[in-house]
Protein backbone atom coordinates (compact mmCIF):
# COMPACT_ATOMS: atom_id res chain seq x y z
CA UNK A 1 0.00 0.00 0.00
CA UNK A 2 2.69 2.49 0.91
CA UNK A 3 5.05 1.75 -1.86
CA UNK A 4 5.77 4.33 -4.21
CA UNK A 5 4.54 4.02 -8.01
CA UNK A 6 8.30 2.70 -9.88
CA UNK A 7 10.92 1.79 -8.41
CA UNK A 8 12.75 5.59 -8.79
CA UNK A 9 15.11 6.42 -5.87
CA UNK A 10 17.11 9.01 -5.59
CA UNK A 11 18.60 10.47 -8.34
CA UNK A 12 22.30 9.66 -8.77
CA UNK A 13 22.72 13.90 -8.97
CA UNK A 14 21.03 14.68 -5.51
CA UNK A 15 23.31 11.36 -4.09
CA UNK A 16 26.77 13.26 -5.54
CA UNK A 17 25.76 16.22 -5.06
CA UNK A 18 25.11 15.51 -1.05
CA UNK A 19 28.55 13.64 -0.92
CA UNK A 20 30.61 16.45 -2.77
CA UNK A 21 28.80 19.27 -0.27
CA UNK A 22 29.20 17.08 2.77
CA UNK A 23 33.32 16.65 1.87
CA UNK A 24 33.34 19.70 0.42
CA UNK A 25 34.62 18.22 -2.51
CA UNK A 26 35.19 19.89 -6.28
CA UNK A 27 31.85 18.91 -8.19
CA UNK A 28 32.23 17.78 -11.58
CA UNK A 29 29.38 15.11 -10.95
CA UNK A 30 25.67 17.01 -11.75
CA UNK A 31 26.13 19.38 -14.89
CA UNK A 32 25.71 22.99 -13.58
CA UNK A 33 28.33 26.18 -14.42
CA UNK A 34 29.88 27.36 -11.23
CA UNK A 35 29.60 31.01 -13.03
CA UNK A 36 25.97 32.50 -13.66
CA UNK A 37 25.17 33.74 -16.80
CA UNK A 38 25.10 36.59 -17.73
CA UNK A 39 24.20 39.95 -15.14
CA UNK A 40 22.08 41.94 -17.68
CA UNK A 41 19.63 38.79 -17.51
CA UNK A 42 19.69 38.32 -14.02
CA UNK A 43 18.73 42.06 -13.58
CA UNK A 44 15.76 41.34 -15.67
CA UNK A 45 14.77 38.66 -14.15
CA UNK A 46 14.89 40.70 -10.54
CA UNK A 47 12.98 43.34 -12.07
CA UNK A 48 10.32 40.87 -12.92
CA UNK A 49 9.87 39.99 -9.58
CA UNK A 50 10.12 43.18 -7.66
CA UNK A 51 7.57 44.84 -10.53
CA UNK A 52 4.59 42.70 -11.40
CA UNK A 53 5.54 39.68 -12.67
CA UNK A 54 4.60 37.60 -9.85
CA UNK A 55 1.44 35.62 -10.77
CA UNK A 56 0.78 32.90 -12.92
CA UNK A 57 1.87 33.23 -16.90
CA UNK A 58 -0.37 31.97 -19.21
CA UNK A 59 -0.39 27.99 -20.04
CA UNK A 60 1.13 28.11 -23.28
CA UNK A 61 4.58 30.85 -21.65
CA UNK A 62 4.25 34.53 -22.75
CA UNK A 63 4.00 35.41 -25.80
CA UNK A 64 7.08 38.16 -25.85
CA UNK A 65 9.27 34.60 -24.59
CA UNK A 66 7.01 32.28 -27.47
CA UNK A 67 8.32 35.15 -30.25
CA UNK A 68 11.66 34.97 -29.13
CA UNK A 69 12.03 31.05 -29.29
CA UNK A 70 10.33 31.20 -32.77
CA UNK A 71 13.03 33.68 -33.81
CA UNK A 72 16.00 32.05 -32.75
CA UNK A 73 14.57 28.77 -34.33
CA UNK A 74 14.41 30.74 -37.56
CA UNK A 75 17.93 32.82 -37.10
CA UNK A 76 20.39 29.59 -36.49
CA UNK A 77 18.33 26.77 -38.03
CA UNK A 78 15.54 28.47 -40.94
CA UNK A 79 12.49 26.61 -39.34
CA UNK A 80 9.21 28.70 -39.05
CA UNK A 81 7.68 27.79 -35.80
CA UNK A 82 4.33 29.57 -35.54
CA UNK A 83 4.62 31.34 -31.76
CA UNK A 84 1.37 31.21 -31.25
CA UNK A 85 0.32 27.57 -31.54
CA UNK A 86 3.67 25.67 -32.07
CA UNK A 87 5.91 26.68 -28.90
CA UNK A 88 4.75 25.74 -25.47
CA UNK A 89 6.89 27.27 -22.32
CA UNK A 90 7.86 24.15 -19.68
CA UNK A 91 9.41 24.18 -16.85
CA UNK A 92 12.88 23.07 -18.03
CA UNK A 93 13.09 20.98 -20.23
CA UNK A 94 12.81 17.96 -17.77
CA UNK A 95 9.01 18.56 -17.71
CA UNK A 96 8.73 19.11 -21.82
CA UNK A 97 10.38 15.44 -21.91
CA UNK A 98 7.86 14.58 -19.62
CA UNK A 99 4.81 15.88 -21.27
CA UNK A 100 5.95 14.47 -24.21
CA UNK A 101 6.32 11.19 -23.41
CA UNK A 102 3.43 11.03 -20.66
CA UNK A 103 1.53 12.34 -24.03
CA UNK A 104 2.24 9.91 -26.53
CA UNK A 105 3.09 6.76 -24.43
CA UNK A 106 0.44 4.79 -23.91
CA UNK A 107 0.88 1.64 -21.55
CA UNK A 108 2.95 -1.18 -23.42
CA UNK A 109 3.96 1.47 -26.13
CA UNK A 110 7.78 1.23 -27.12
CA UNK A 111 9.99 4.19 -27.00
CA UNK A 112 13.95 4.05 -27.94
CA UNK A 113 16.36 5.31 -26.84
CA UNK A 114 20.24 5.55 -27.11
CA UNK A 115 21.90 3.99 -24.29
CA UNK A 116 23.57 5.49 -21.92
CA UNK A 117 20.28 7.89 -21.75
CA UNK A 118 19.79 10.85 -19.71
CA UNK A 119 18.24 9.61 -16.14
CA UNK A 120 14.70 11.73 -16.46
CA UNK A 121 13.81 9.53 -20.07
CA UNK A 122 13.71 5.85 -18.41
CA UNK A 123 11.66 7.39 -15.21
CA UNK A 124 9.23 8.64 -17.69
CA UNK A 125 8.60 6.29 -20.37
CA UNK A 126 8.10 3.66 -16.38
CA UNK A 127 5.97 6.53 -15.40
CA UNK A 128 4.01 6.30 -18.56
CA UNK A 129 3.52 2.47 -18.40
CA UNK A 130 6.08 2.06 -21.89
CA UNK A 131 8.13 -0.51 -22.59
CA UNK A 132 11.99 1.15 -22.74
CA UNK A 133 14.16 -0.21 -25.58
CA UNK A 134 17.98 0.99 -26.18
CA UNK A 135 20.63 1.44 -28.43
CA UNK A 136 24.01 1.26 -27.64
CA UNK A 137 26.47 4.17 -27.71
CA UNK A 138 29.60 2.71 -27.42
CA UNK A 139 33.17 4.20 -26.56
CA UNK A 140 35.37 5.23 -28.62
CA UNK A 141 32.83 7.45 -30.69
CA UNK A 142 29.68 6.87 -28.94
CA UNK A 143 28.03 6.58 -32.41
CA UNK A 144 24.92 4.27 -32.81
CA UNK A 145 25.30 0.68 -34.86
CA UNK A 146 23.03 1.14 -38.03
CA UNK A 147 22.10 -2.26 -37.63
CA UNK A 148 20.91 -2.07 -33.87
CA UNK A 149 19.55 0.57 -34.75
CA UNK A 150 17.25 -0.37 -37.55
CA UNK A 151 16.62 -3.55 -35.20
CA UNK A 152 14.91 -1.56 -32.30
CA UNK A 153 12.40 -0.35 -34.67
CA UNK A 154 8.79 -2.42 -35.27
CA UNK A 155 5.00 -1.83 -34.86
CA UNK A 156 4.78 -1.29 -31.38
CA UNK A 157 7.19 1.56 -31.47
CA UNK A 158 5.34 5.12 -30.65
CA UNK A 159 8.45 7.23 -29.75
CA UNK A 160 11.52 7.65 -30.42
CA UNK A 161 13.78 10.15 -27.82
CA UNK A 162 17.13 11.43 -29.30
CA UNK A 163 19.75 13.66 -27.26
CA UNK A 164 21.70 15.13 -29.73
CA UNK A 165 24.77 16.37 -28.42
CA UNK A 166 24.22 13.83 -26.16
CA UNK A 167 24.58 13.45 -22.07
CA UNK A 168 26.59 11.69 -20.74
CA UNK A 169 28.88 10.80 -23.61
CA UNK A 170 29.53 14.48 -25.71
CA UNK A 171 28.39 12.47 -28.33
CA UNK A 172 26.85 14.67 -31.33
CA UNK A 173 25.02 12.59 -34.09
CA UNK A 174 26.04 13.91 -38.14
CA UNK A 175 23.26 14.45 -40.46
CA UNK A 176 23.69 11.02 -42.45
CA UNK A 177 22.67 9.36 -39.05
CA UNK A 178 19.86 11.90 -38.32
CA UNK A 179 18.54 11.44 -41.67
CA UNK A 180 18.25 7.63 -41.24
CA UNK A 181 15.90 7.96 -37.98
CA UNK A 182 13.57 10.04 -39.45
CA UNK A 183 13.77 7.56 -42.20
CA UNK A 184 12.85 5.27 -39.74
CA UNK A 185 10.08 7.15 -37.32
CA UNK A 186 8.70 7.82 -41.09
CA UNK A 187 8.46 3.83 -41.80
CA UNK A 188 6.92 2.65 -38.53
CA UNK A 189 4.82 6.03 -38.00
CA UNK A 190 6.31 6.71 -34.84
CA UNK A 191 7.30 10.21 -33.19
CA UNK A 192 10.75 11.72 -32.53
CA UNK A 193 11.41 13.36 -29.21
CA UNK A 194 14.41 15.73 -29.52
CA UNK A 195 16.11 16.86 -26.52
CA UNK A 196 18.58 19.67 -27.66
CA UNK A 197 19.52 20.90 -24.68
CA UNK A 198 22.92 21.29 -25.69
CA UNK A 199 22.36 22.86 -29.04
CA UNK A 200 24.53 25.72 -28.81
CA UNK A 201 27.42 23.59 -26.83
CA UNK A 202 29.36 22.22 -29.66
CA UNK A 203 32.74 22.67 -30.17
CA UNK A 204 33.86 23.58 -33.76
CA UNK A 205 30.75 22.48 -36.35
CA UNK A 206 26.97 23.60 -35.90
CA UNK A 207 24.24 21.46 -33.93
CA UNK A 208 21.72 20.07 -36.83
CA UNK A 209 18.39 19.77 -35.36
CA UNK A 210 16.66 16.81 -36.42
CA UNK A 211 13.70 18.92 -37.43
CA UNK A 212 15.56 20.44 -40.05
CA UNK A 213 15.90 17.01 -42.03
CA UNK A 214 13.05 16.61 -44.67
CA UNK A 215 10.40 14.79 -43.43
CA UNK A 216 11.05 15.38 -39.90
CA UNK A 217 8.94 18.36 -38.83
CA UNK A 218 5.47 16.59 -38.89
CA UNK A 219 6.38 13.77 -36.23
CA UNK A 220 9.27 15.76 -34.35
CA UNK A 221 8.68 17.89 -31.08
CA UNK A 222 11.62 19.47 -30.29
CA UNK A 223 13.16 20.64 -26.68
CA UNK A 224 15.89 22.40 -25.31
CA UNK A 225 16.02 25.03 -22.13
CA UNK A 226 17.50 28.32 -20.96
CA UNK A 227 19.65 26.13 -18.20
CA UNK A 228 22.94 25.14 -20.35
CA UNK A 229 23.23 27.73 -23.07
CA UNK A 230 22.61 30.68 -20.93
CA UNK A 231 24.32 29.29 -17.36
CA UNK A 232 20.85 29.63 -15.50
CA UNK A 233 20.11 26.02 -14.95
CA UNK A 234 18.34 27.11 -11.68
CA UNK A 235 15.38 29.10 -13.08
CA UNK A 236 14.22 26.01 -14.90
CA UNK A 237 13.18 27.17 -18.00
CA UNK A 238 12.88 25.03 -20.90
CA UNK A 239 10.22 24.84 -24.14
CA UNK A 240 9.02 22.33 -26.62
CA UNK A 241 8.82 23.37 -30.49
CA UNK A 242 6.73 21.23 -33.14
CA UNK A 243 3.52 20.77 -35.13
CA UNK A 244 0.68 22.45 -33.80
CA UNK A 245 -0.95 19.25 -33.00
CA UNK A 246 2.02 17.72 -30.97
CA UNK A 247 2.64 20.78 -29.33
CA UNK A 248 -0.84 21.04 -28.00
CA UNK A 249 -1.07 17.63 -26.53
CA UNK A 250 2.43 18.48 -25.12
CA UNK A 251 0.02 21.73 -23.69
CA UNK A 252 -2.79 19.55 -22.14
CA UNK A 253 -0.59 17.29 -20.04
CA UNK A 254 1.74 20.39 -18.94
CA UNK A 255 -1.40 21.52 -17.40
CA UNK A 256 -1.73 19.19 -14.94
CA UNK A 257 1.90 18.57 -14.82
CA UNK A 258 2.79 22.67 -13.48
CA UNK A 259 0.13 24.77 -14.91
CA UNK A 260 2.62 26.81 -16.08
CA UNK A 261 6.25 28.30 -15.56
CA UNK A 262 7.98 30.93 -13.88
CA UNK A 263 6.81 34.55 -14.92
CA UNK A 264 9.44 36.32 -13.72
CA UNK A 265 11.78 34.59 -15.64
CA UNK A 266 10.12 34.20 -18.67
CA UNK A 267 11.31 38.34 -20.50
CA UNK A 268 14.71 37.70 -19.13
CA UNK A 269 14.92 34.13 -21.22
CA UNK A 270 13.30 36.04 -23.97
CA UNK A 271 16.03 38.34 -23.86
CA UNK A 272 18.66 36.13 -23.78
CA UNK A 273 17.64 34.07 -26.53
CA UNK A 274 18.42 37.65 -28.56
CA UNK A 275 21.59 37.78 -27.92
CA UNK A 276 24.34 38.24 -30.17
CA UNK A 277 25.06 35.42 -32.31
CA UNK A 278 28.83 36.20 -30.91
CA UNK A 279 27.61 34.88 -27.24
CA UNK A 280 27.17 31.90 -28.20
CA UNK A 281 29.83 31.14 -30.19
CA UNK A 282 32.11 32.61 -27.50
CA UNK A 283 30.71 30.76 -24.52
CA UNK A 284 31.37 27.39 -27.00
CA UNK A 285 34.85 28.17 -27.55
CA UNK A 286 35.18 28.85 -23.76
CA UNK A 287 33.57 25.88 -23.22
CA UNK A 288 35.69 23.72 -25.41
CA UNK A 289 38.93 25.06 -24.20
CA UNK A 290 38.08 23.63 -20.63
CA UNK A 291 37.00 20.51 -22.07
CA UNK A 292 40.64 20.02 -23.11
CA UNK A 293 41.84 21.23 -20.15
CA UNK A 294 40.06 18.99 -18.24
CA UNK A 295 40.99 15.79 -21.00
CA UNK A 296 44.82 17.06 -20.73
CA UNK A 297 44.05 16.76 -16.52
CA UNK A 298 42.39 13.47 -16.41
CA UNK A 299 45.06 11.88 -19.23
CA UNK A 300 48.02 13.09 -16.98
CA UNK A 301 46.30 11.27 -14.14
CA UNK A 302 46.16 8.47 -15.69
CA UNK A 303 42.45 7.53 -17.03
CA UNK A 304 41.59 6.90 -20.91
CA UNK A 305 39.49 9.87 -22.25
CA UNK A 306 36.88 10.40 -24.91
CA UNK A 307 37.19 13.71 -25.90
CA UNK A 308 33.38 15.00 -26.64
CA UNK A 309 32.18 16.87 -29.65
CA UNK A 310 29.45 18.96 -27.47
CA UNK A 311 27.85 19.55 -23.83
CA UNK A 312 29.35 20.02 -20.41
CA UNK A 313 30.99 16.45 -20.22
CA UNK A 314 33.67 14.51 -20.82
CA UNK A 315 34.15 10.59 -20.47
CA UNK A 316 37.25 8.84 -19.16
CA UNK A 317 38.02 5.10 -18.27
CA UNK A 318 39.14 4.68 -14.74
CA UNK A 319 40.38 1.25 -15.47
CA UNK A 320 43.96 2.00 -16.50
CA UNK A 321 44.09 3.27 -12.52
CA UNK A 322 43.28 -0.32 -11.65
CA UNK A 323 39.53 0.62 -10.46
CA UNK A 324 36.93 -2.07 -11.83
CA UNK A 325 34.01 -0.02 -10.57
CA UNK A 326 33.24 3.89 -11.30
CA UNK A 327 30.08 3.38 -9.25
CA UNK A 328 31.93 2.24 -6.54
CA UNK A 329 34.48 4.77 -6.92
CA UNK A 330 32.35 7.71 -7.80
CA UNK A 331 30.76 7.16 -4.10
CA UNK A 332 34.33 7.48 -2.57
CA UNK A 333 36.03 10.05 -4.56
CA UNK A 334 34.30 12.95 -2.33
CA UNK A 335 35.79 11.70 0.73
CA UNK A 336 39.11 10.15 -0.40
CA UNK A 337 40.05 13.00 -2.68
CA UNK A 338 38.14 15.86 -2.70
CA UNK A 339 36.41 15.08 -6.06
CA UNK A 340 33.00 14.01 -7.30
CA UNK A 341 31.91 12.85 -10.71
CA UNK A 342 29.26 10.29 -12.13
CA UNK A 343 29.44 6.68 -13.35
CA UNK A 344 28.48 5.84 -16.46
CA UNK A 345 26.45 2.79 -15.48
CA UNK A 346 23.61 4.85 -13.92
CA UNK A 347 22.70 5.91 -17.53
CA UNK A 348 22.22 2.60 -18.48
CA UNK A 349 19.82 -0.79 -17.92
CA UNK A 350 21.78 -3.63 -15.94
CA UNK A 351 23.22 -5.34 -19.31
CA UNK A 352 24.60 -2.20 -20.26
CA UNK A 353 25.45 -1.15 -16.67
CA UNK A 354 28.30 -3.92 -16.76
CA UNK A 355 29.57 -2.36 -20.56
CA UNK A 356 30.34 0.76 -18.70
CA UNK A 357 31.59 -0.30 -15.39
CA UNK A 358 34.93 1.46 -15.18
CA UNK A 359 33.42 4.59 -17.24
CA UNK A 360 33.21 7.78 -15.56
CA UNK A 361 31.46 11.28 -16.55
CA UNK A 362 33.23 14.85 -15.83
CA UNK A 363 31.40 18.14 -16.13
CA UNK A 364 34.21 20.90 -17.12
CA UNK A 365 31.57 23.79 -17.46
CA UNK A 366 33.92 25.36 -14.20
CA UNK A 367 36.60 27.39 -13.91
CA UNK A 368 39.98 26.33 -15.37
CA UNK A 369 41.59 26.90 -11.92
CA UNK A 370 39.47 24.41 -10.77
CA UNK A 371 39.71 21.67 -13.66
CA UNK A 372 43.66 21.91 -12.59
CA UNK A 373 43.35 21.68 -9.84
CA UNK A 374 40.35 18.27 -9.95
CA UNK A 375 42.90 16.56 -12.04
CA UNK A 376 45.72 17.65 -9.98
CA UNK A 377 43.65 15.88 -6.53
CA UNK A 378 42.38 12.59 -9.43
CA UNK A 379 46.24 12.12 -9.70
CA UNK A 380 46.02 10.99 -6.31
CA UNK A 381 44.15 7.76 -6.70
CA UNK A 382 46.80 5.75 -7.94
N1 LIG B 1 18.11 16.83 -20.96
C1 LIG B 1 19.41 16.62 -20.81
C2 LIG B 1 20.14 15.79 -21.79
C3 LIG B 1 20.07 17.17 -19.72
O1 LIG B 1 21.38 16.97 -19.55
C4 LIG B 1 19.34 17.92 -18.78
C5 LIG B 1 19.97 18.41 -17.52
N2 LIG B 1 20.61 19.47 -17.64
C6 LIG B 1 17.98 18.13 -19.01
C7 LIG B 1 17.40 17.56 -20.10
C8 LIG B 1 17.15 18.93 -18.07
O2 LIG B 1 17.12 20.26 -18.42
P1 LIG B 1 16.38 21.33 -17.50
O3 LIG B 1 17.28 21.65 -16.37
O4 LIG B 1 16.14 22.47 -18.41
O5 LIG B 1 15.13 20.71 -17.03
N1 LIG C 1 21.38 17.51 -16.38
C1 LIG C 1 22.28 17.54 -15.27
C2 LIG C 1 23.33 16.46 -15.43
O1 LIG C 1 23.26 15.63 -16.30
C3 LIG C 1 21.62 17.30 -13.94
C4 LIG C 1 20.23 17.71 -13.75
C5 LIG C 1 19.67 17.00 -12.55
O2 LIG C 1 20.24 17.04 -11.48
N2 LIG C 1 18.59 16.32 -12.75
O3 LIG C 1 24.23 16.47 -14.65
Amino acid sequence: LLSPNGDLGVTIFEEITALAAKHQAINLGQGFPDTDGPGVFKAMAAQGISGHLNQYAPGSGILPLRMAISDHQKRFYGLDVNPENEVVVTTGATEAIAAAILAFVKPGDEVITFEPYYDSYGATIGLAGGVHKTVALNAPDFQPGLTELRKSFNARTRVVVLNNPHNPTGAAFGRELLAEIVALAKQHDCLIVSDEVYEHLTFGFSHIPIATLPGAWDRTITISSVGKTFSFTGWKVGWATGPAELIAAVRTVKQFLSYSSGTAFQPAVAEALASQTGFFTDFAKDLGDRSEVLAKGLESAGMTVYRPQGTYFIVADVAPLGFDNALELARQMPEKIGVAGIPLSVFCHEEAAERTRTLMRFAFCKKPELLIEASRRLSLLT
